[in-house]
């Protein structure tokens, strides 16, 4: 956006629907279209599809301004995890929560296995801890809140103990969003999204992105983009920013049935536990009776959709454990609520009547086809 330099910064909402537009030019377009292009004429600083696109770059503009920093867009969330992790030397040392997303946790034990890098697991919540194990470390990595366990990091803490450590500081902002929570005012070097879910908001991307505190990790994240290849296709790009539009006022009302949910189940008798760290769109409710009965509930509901994935208009659950992934730390029966935007009264009765069927197993078809198994290894 084109602020004044003397005119005060505009509210996250407000940056949220001008930034990365075009300039306003008579009969100019209000967005920036989808750019198909493999190539551009030569002579400018682009050249070639793999290095830049237009679409691309409306996008990044928009989630840089909201993170505070230069953002690079990626094919997906993975893909702007993958170039982070790429910084980290042959032999270094990486800092994570035991309970990262499980797709960090398969990607950093690949580079155990084949850059003889070691990792220290902490829990998040435990600033002391992280603290410690980020002596001699490469990179402080971490997710606040973790997925799907809900811990929640002390951010600024631990970018204090990264910075005196001389660790890089990298931080998934996957489940907070920019409108909640700026990793980049409490001390991070990097920052990442999974795009895919709440940014884009719709069920219907897969992207990612980083975003850097300053001008030189932009480009050696970007250059890892261009060599690694790991590119958002325009269409892509196109529609997680007319998603971000939207996402301050998506977000207050997925947020705020998030909250109603957790407060009407909080002491429900088919429940072991309900977590949710009070701000935010994703609630993991513990179902008693274990597995089976989780997935009973999973299976029953008529509003909320059983799949994986999170973040988008519609209300979404699953049963964690049922990816091979996931940790064994996390309950067998937990299964994660993404709220969407649907009247919480709706989601609330839906809710009811599928946990009514925890402790019923039913009959053997339904127990059989509750305990299908996922088509891949990890969940999202
Ligand atoms: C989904 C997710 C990712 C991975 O993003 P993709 O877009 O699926 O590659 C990373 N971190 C968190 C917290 C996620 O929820």
């Amino acid at each position: 956006m084109h602020d004044h330099d003397d005119a005060p910064a505009m509210h996250p909402e407000t940056v949220a629907v001008h930034a990365g537009r075009p300039p306003r030019e008579p009969d100019g377009p209000m967005s920036t279209p989808v750019h198909l292009a493999s190539t551009f004429h030569e002579g400018g600083p682009t050249a070639y599809g793999r290095y830049g696109n237009p679409s691309w770059t409306a996008f990044e503009e928009a989630l840089g301004a909201l993170e505070g920093g230069a953002c690079v867009a990626f094919a997906s969330g993975m893909g702007a995890i993958s170039a982070v992790l790429a910084l980290v030397p042959t032999g270094g040392v990486v800092v994570a929560p035991r309970h990262s997303y499980t797709g960090t946790i398969g990607l950093l034990d690949d580079l155990v296995a084949t850059r003889g890098v070691s990792v220290r697991y902490v829990d998040v919540r435990d600033a002391d801890a992280v603290a410690d194990a980020a002596q001699g470390a490469d990179l402080v990595w971490v997710e606040s809140p973790t997925n799907p366990a809900l811990e929640v990091a002390d951010l600024a803490a631990i970018g204090r103990a990264a910075r005196a450590a001389g660790a890089l500081y990298a931080v998934d902002n996957t489940f907070a969003t920019p409108l909640l929570q700026l990793p980049l005012e409490s001390g991070a070097d990097l920052v990442v999204h999974s795009a895919t879910k709440s940014i884009s908001g719709h069920s219907d991307v897969v992207m990612g992105a980083v975003i850097a505190r300053d001008a030189d990790l932009r480009d050696r994240i970007a250059t890892r983009r261009s060599l690694g290849g790991a590119i958002p296709g325009p269409l892509d790009a196109f529609l997680a920013l007319r998603g971000l539009r939207t996402l301050p006022v998506r977000l207050e009302r997925a947020q705020a049935n998030a909250r109603e949910l957790a407060a009407r189940f909080a002491n429900h008798p088919a429940l072991d536990e309900v977590r949710y760290p009070g701000f935010g769109t994703i609630i993991s409710i513990v179902v008693a009776g274990g597995a089976d009965a989780a997935e009973r509930v999973a299976a029953s509901t008529r509003v909320w959709v059983h799949s994986t994935s999170l973040g988008g208009v519609e209300s979404q659950l699953e049963r964690r454990r049922r990816w091979p992934a996931e940790a064994d730390t996390i309950p067998d029966g937990l299964v994660r609520l993404s709220v969407g935007l649907e009247h919480v009264d709706d989601l609330a009765r839906d809710l009811e009547q599928a946990l009514g069927h925890a402790a019923d197993p039913g009959d053997g078809a339904d127990g059989a086809r509750a305990r299908t198994a996922p088509p891949a290894a990890s969940g999202h």
